[in-house]
């Protein structure tokens, strides 16, 4: 079978490496990427950046590479796809066909129109490309930066320049960050970290980029303020990329999808960033883990085992050092009647968690600061589990005062799986991710813990 991935990040790596491991042969694949490289693991952008090994970096590709049935086209994109003559058309004028189609394109920042983007020292922190030319641009020294924007991409840059010592500002749209899907308490806790060593300009927008000599010099703020900056980071507003496809897409542009991953169109699969599964929050469609599972799904059913996509909706970021993880569709409860919220608060350790609960169910979960027992929460709530004794939930919910913040629980930093288990693992131990596979080795300093790839 002649199988064609658009993209090659995350969803469409899961969906190749799953089919190679049960595959006799009968796959043949075309993907095209515009990317220079492989790099499936977006989320660690930031490490990468920073780190000086990074081309060593363990990424999993040895299957993939080792495999006669690739063809990797790279630098390329897809610039059309036509579902009656299953083909699609590329930037350089190429026709593919294929018998099946994986759409992985993902997604990325979205830019105003009115801001010149084609000026040094701008950046997206959205692909392999980008990063490789700011690192090259920060080679230079740089001191200075604002970023526009309040979601993972926005984070991640943060935290990396915050990290090569320079001085950064945040421009976010409301009061505060992610003003649009958290309440003010909650960001109180996750943004300790931030607030201490990022400057937050809350109520603005970027209006106007001015230049010097073609590089980026100050930012105009639609409240009229001008900030110096060396750099722009425009992580404003991520949106998918499928601009190759008029139909079969909602009104944000996510192709639509069932729970097999299947688009309305023969043949063709959607995973990931690009696609929206039916009924679910447009606001947690996007994420990592989601698009492992759902790129594993399209290999499952291309193989005839019939495979039905049920994770719960959910966000996995780091907001600087602080951790947040979001389960199910956050819950406005001056909108909603019959609902109760259980909520441990540790202002100390700047922990927040909480549950909301209605007719009996977990309709929500928010972990911030500790992410202990996320597994078990995940858990009652897939299972649809009824809570008869809130006893238990509470128990879940609240952490030992005497636990040493050494001991929290924290992301894999490559797919932000909570792994709960790495508080029994002692510091330089060398341990594989259960979901994606790579080798971390923990770093236990000054009462912190740190998960870094094998490598480093
Ligand atoms: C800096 C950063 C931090 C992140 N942090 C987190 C986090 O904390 N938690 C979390 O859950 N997720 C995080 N993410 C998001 C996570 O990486 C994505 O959700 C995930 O990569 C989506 O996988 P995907 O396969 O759908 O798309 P991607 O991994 O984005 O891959 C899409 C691929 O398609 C290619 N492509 C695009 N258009 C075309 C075209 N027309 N033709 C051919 N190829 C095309 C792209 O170049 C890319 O290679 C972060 C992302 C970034 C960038």
């Amino acid at each position: 079978m002649n199988f064609v991935i658009i993209g090659f990040g995350v969803a469409a790596y899961w969906a190749i490496k799953t089919l190679l491991a049960e595959d006799n042969g009968c796959f043949y694949f075309t993907i095209i990427t515009p990317e220079c490289k492989h790099f499936c693991y977006k989320s660690f952008f930031g490490n990468y950046l920073l780190s000086s090994a990074a081309e060593d970096m363990p990424y999993p590709y040895e299957i993939i590479q080792s495999s006669e049935n690739i063809n990797f086209m790279f630098g390329k994109y897809v610039t059309s796809l036509k579902p009656d003559s299953q083909c699609v058309t590329l930037n350089t004028g190429e026709t593919i066909f294929y018998d099946a189609l994986l759409i992985a394109s993902g997604a990325g920042c979205s830019i105003n129109s009115s801001i010149n983007t084609s000026v040094n020292g701008v950046f997206r922190f959205d692909s392999i490309d980008s990063v490789l030319n700011l690192r090259s641009y920060l080679s230079s020294g740089k001191k200075k930066a604002v970023i526009f924007g309040e979601n993972y991409y926005a984070f991640e840059m943060t935290r990396t320049l915050l990290k090569l010592g320079m001085e950064v500002s945040i421009v976010c749209e409301g009061d505060y960050p992610c003003q649009r899907f958290l309440s003010k308490d909650i960001v109180d806790f996750a943004l300790r970290s931030l607030v201490f060593e990022a400057r937050v300009i809350p109520n603005n927008l970027i209006k106007k980029i001015i230049t010097h000599n073609n590089s980026v010099s100050a930012v105009a703020l639609t409240d009229g303020d001008i900030i110096d900056t060396d750099i722009v980071g425009l992580c404003k507003d991520i949106y998918p990329k499928t601009d190759f496809l008029a139909e079969y897409k909602d009104n944000r542009g996510k192709i639509i999808v069932d729970n097999y991953m299947c688009t309305q169109m023969p043949g063709v699969y959607a995973a990931g960033d690009a696609a929206i599964v039916e009924n679910e929050p447009y606001t947690l469609s996007y994420g990592w883990l989601r698009a492992h599972t759902q790129g594993k799904i399209v290999a499952y059913n291309l193989l005839g085992k019939t495979k039905k996509y049920s994770l719960i909706p959910s966000l996995r970021m780091q907001i600087l050092y602080n951790p947040l993880i979001i389960l199910g569709q956050t819950v406005d409860e001056t909108k909603q009647s019959s609902i109760s919220r259980y909520t441990y608060k540790n202002d100390v350790m700047g922990i927040y968690r909480s549950v909301v609960i209605k007719d009996k169910k977990i309709i929500n979960a928010l972990f911030c600061g500790d992410l202990s027992n996320t597994a078990v929460i995940e858990e009652l709530m897939s299972s649809n589990q009824e809570i008869n004794d809130i006893s238990e939930i509470e128990f879940y919910l609240k952490i030992d005062d005497k636990t040493e913040n050494l001991s929290s629980t924290k992301f894999c930093p490559f797919c932000k799986t909570a792994l709960d288990f790495i508080n029994k693992i002692d510091n330089g131990t060398v341990f594989t991710c259960p979901v994606c596979y790579v080798d971390l080795k923990i770093l236990k300093h000054n009462n912190l813990s740190e998960l870094i790839p094998k490598v480093m």
